[in-house]
């Protein structure tokens, strides 16, 4: 029915009057404004979303990703507007006047503004009330926009789960979005607030998360695969560990015992093999850098027990004698066993007839050792059994040796048979 942004109106009932409610069925949609609130927060989130690359925020709200609508980003540090200027957008869409489908994006914690209310301040807010003049908490514009909103998407830890301040000890009784918000809590589209966790989350992972909704509102995509707590199933259903680059090092038993080295972290303090995260596997910035990437360990940020289940950090995680120990045993084993295959893998055939490696790099000794040759002989034996066809097996050479009769005989032998 309605075009060029503007979508029909249901309303929905909320605190104090109705909200008017965007369905997904009249017609398509070409802009949609994203409502950026910055409840207890760092500020940590939204720079890492200016430095996303896959997409970027400027091709989010220049709209140019074919089928995406273009997004009116209203975001209390990058708009360039300032004042009431700024705050009428959200105003229009407290009070159903906004006239297009919204997403609320909220960084930072929830805090409870009774609290501070009660001695006549406030712990966040932006804008004011234009009756008393007073600051309007940023908790208030969630309460508000989140009933008309197409989805409310919660980035960081802090909007998440809570994060930081509301670890042990949280004096201002912060919060999660999905807390403040209630289990029974559904957008416009029905779904529970959206959760892309991380102190701060990659920048990828905010900016790909607000493209897959708006997908999905402007109906050219499927609803994107969100696990049990709203993340996106596909970006955190696996642990850091499994797609780290110090892996091998875990299995084979090979631990760092200071900064700096190569090897794998946990003995330091890593978290990884329990945390989910795409971090390490996706990369900080445009698949450049991330924690293990660069040296640093997990402390486990993109988790709802973050930070009081991992704390203190920088130390061994519980379980680590008990996983790194059966490691070393099998892995410094598998490690010996595989400098047998590595070894022959690194000499040619001719290098290896010749007994010799004539490299001008450094003495690189054809003959194998003895011991290496007996321990060798036994574990070929061993890794190709159950295995028919394997590089040096009889089988194998039969068919080298059946290659070379006919290049031998050269290619003209076929035509001359017939
Ligand atoms: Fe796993 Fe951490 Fe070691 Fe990487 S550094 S392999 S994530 S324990």
């Amino acid at each position: 029915m309605a075009t060029n942004g503007k979508r029909a109106q249901a309303e929905v009932p909320r605190e104090g009057g109705y909200l008017p409610r965007f369905g997904l069925d009249q017609g398509p949609i070409t802009e949609v404004h994203a409502f950026w609130l910055a409840g207890m927060s760092c500020d940590g989130c939204s720079i890492a979303a200016v430095g996303a690359k896959h997409p970027t925020v400027e091709q989010l709200i220049s709209g140019t990703i074919p089928g995406l609508p273009k997004v009116v980003l209203h975001h209390p540090v990058l708009s360039v507007t300032a004042g009431e200027r700024f705050m009428k957008a959200y105003h229009d869409a407290k009070n159903g006047k906004l006239g297009a489908p919204y997403v609320v994006i909220q960084e930072g914690s929830v805090a409870d503004e009774d609290i501070a209310g009660a001695f006549g301040g406030y712990w966040s807010a932006m804008g004011a009330n234009h009756e008393t003049g007073q600051p309007i908490p940023t908790a208030h514009w969630l309460r508000d926009l989140a009933p008309g909103a197409a989805a409310v998407i919660a980035v960081g830890t802090c909007a998440t789960w809570g994060g930081i301040p509301a670890a042990t000890g949280n004096l201002t009784n912060s919060m999660s979005v999905m807390d403040y918000l209630g289990k029974d809590y559904l957008s416009t589209l029905g779904l529970p607030p959206v959760n892309v966790p991380g102190c701060a989350p990659l920048g990828d992972n905010i900016t790909e998360t607000v493209a897959s909704v708006l997908m999905f509102l402007a109906g050219v995509g499927p609803l994107p695969e969100f696990d049990e707590l709203g993340r996106p199933a596909w970006m955190f259903q696996s642990t850091v560990h499994r797609g780290c680059v110090r892996a091998g090092n875990y299995e084979e038993g090979k631990f760092a015992d200071e900064y700096g080295q190569k090897e794998c972290l946990v003995e330091l303090g890593c978290w990884g093999p329990v945390v989910q995260c795409n971090m390490v596997s996706r990369g900080a910035i445009g698949h450049q850098g991330g924690c293990m990437n660069t040296g640093g360990i997990c402390i486990g940020c993109t988790m709802p027990g973050f930070p009081d289940a991992f704390a203190p950090f920088y130390k061994k995680p519980p379980g680590t004698l008990v996983s790194s120990t059966i490691s070393r045993q099998t892995g410094s084993f598998v490690s010996y066993l595989r400098k047998f295959t590595q070894r022959k893998g690194n000499k040619t055939t001719r290098w290896l007839e010749d007994n010799a490696v004539p490299s001008g790099w450094a003495n690189v000794d054809g003959n194998t050792p003895t011991a290496d040759k007996v321990v060798g002989f036994f574990y070929e034996k061993i890794k190709n059994m159950g295995t028919e066809f394997t590089p040096g097996s009889a089988r194998q050479k039969e068919l080298q040796k059946s290659a070379s009769r006919f290049l031998e005989k050269g290619p003209q032998q076929d035509i001359a048979a017939e």
